[in-house]
């Protein structure tokens, strides 16, 4: 028989699995808030007009060298451009202070968040050797695949409260500090946390970075959706900068996407950043070889085309005006139709309270509804969501948020 008969199931990702069962429904109106992409008011995917500038620029250029191979570390001046982007430099002027705080840094080009968060998880697995990572209950599923893949023993803290439908911040802490070893990895999502679409206050921040501090665990940020979540760019990464800003110094490190952010999803943009405590550029040396021999081992570097889209939309002024304005795009259109989803089943008086859906924030709404009525949505009204009744607002649009609203009035009663 073969070698591989007795495999173990490995089931494939339930979200592209979902999106596969919608794209064969033949129902003409058919509704998907399975997959996290953005999708305009027509429901087609939206090549962002900043992105689409560039690529006619690169297009007209016809520069020979596009297709050569890059660094293993990825292009140096998009690293340097993300790493001012995430943990705010402005680029420009150059303070004693700023300068010693980037020699903190370390950075190297993924292949988009999951590569990010995969060669982190690695690195971390090799050389800081924690005990345990902590992964929020719930959390994007694939935190769990990747950490069980670099082998470090997995345990989740209990990030949502179903009953008050909040951040348990009490319940998180307590368990943290009494069982947290020193050393143990804790993944963070910067913003728009996957799937709850609830952040911790900021005050609740302070109080997990002081709880980091006390106990000597590593933060791990896990940052997809800078801008795409609240329109701003400084806002979304407010926490990650005050990690980064406390004394005494802490090392951390952060994973970050621009699939969201530039609706770049299938070129694979990323970039790994890990933060040293001191400003010894001996020991940043150590860490990007690091970091460079595991990228080499792996898969050499990190593609280069949608990364030079996203370097060229960082460095000039009008470009990056322009992308601004294409993330207020995104991210209003997603709290219209959170705002107009909610008025459909407050005019439905559909029972229980649907608040919620406007006060989480991003791609999301964990809507509470149940599995049965998960599965119901789908049979009876062939609207598309997760297991867990997490919605893809963006997959909302104008003309089926009504017909949304009524399946989801009708299974809920
Ligand atoms: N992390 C979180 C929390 C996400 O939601 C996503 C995308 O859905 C990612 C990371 C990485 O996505 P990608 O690999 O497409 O950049």
């Amino acid at each position: 028989s073969s070698a591989f008969a007795k495999l173990p199931d490995a089931a494939g990702d339930e979200i592209f699995a979902v999106n596969h069962a919608f794209t064969i429904d033949p129902h003409p109106q058919k509704v998907s808030l399975a997959l996290g992409v953005y999708r305009t008011n027509e429901g087609k995917p939206w090549p962002l007009p900043s992105v689409r500038k560039v690529e006619e620029k690169l297009f007209a250029e016809n520069d020979i060298n596009r297709h050569e191979y890059q660094a293993i570390e990825g292009d140096k001046v998009f690293l340097k451009l993300t790493r001012d982007l995430i943990f705010g430099f402005n680029g420009r002027t150059e303070s004693l202070a700023e300068k010693q705080a980037k020699r903190r840094i370390a950075s190297v080009q993924t292949v988009s968040g999951t590569g990010a968060n995969h060669v982190g998880a690695l690195f971390l697995a090799q050389h800081l050797k924690p005990k345990h990572v902590w992964i929020s209950n719930p959390s994007w599923p694939n935190h769990q695949t990747i950490w069980s893949l670099v082998g470090v023993p997995r345990k989740t803290y209990p990030y949502f409260n179903s009953r008050t439908r909040s951040f348990d911040f009490c319940a998180t802490i307590d368990i943290l500090d009494s069982e947290a070893q020193e050393g143990d990895v804790i993944v963070l999502h910067a913003c728009s946390h996957n799937p709850t679409g609830i952040d911790p206050t900021m005050e609740q921040w302070i109080a997990i970075a002081d709880l980091c501090e006390k106990k000597g665990l590593f933060p791990f940020f896990d940052c997809a959706y800078q801008g795409f979540a609240s329109g701003c760019l400084d806002e979304d990464a407010w926490a990650v900068r005050l990690f980064f800003n406390k004394q005494p110094r802490m090392e951390m490190c952060v994973a970050q996407s621009f699939s969201k952010n530039f609706g770049l999803y299938g070129q694979r943009v990323g970039a790994f950043h890990l933060v040293t405590n001191g400003d010894s550029a001996a020991v940043i040396d150590l860490v990007v070889q690091n970091l460079c021999h595991i990228i080499r081992g792996e898969y050499t570097m990190a593609p280069r085309g949608g990364s030079t889209i996203v370097r060229r939309i960082l460095e000039e002024d009008a470009l990056r005006k322009e992308w601004q304005r294409d993330l207020i795009e995104m991210s209003s259109r997603i709290k219209a139709m959170r705002r107009a989803l909610l008025n459909e089943l407050r005019i439905l008086n559909t029972p229980g309270n649907w608040d919620h859906i406007i006060n989480q924030s991003g791609m999301f709404s964990y809507t509470g509804l149940t599995l049965k009525q998960v599965l119901a949505l789908k049979d009876r009204h062939h609207v598309y969501m997760v297991k867990s009744g997490r919605a893809s607002i963006s997959g909302l649009t104008e003309s089926n948020v009504l017909r949304v609203a009524r399946a989801i009035d009708d299974v809920v009663r």
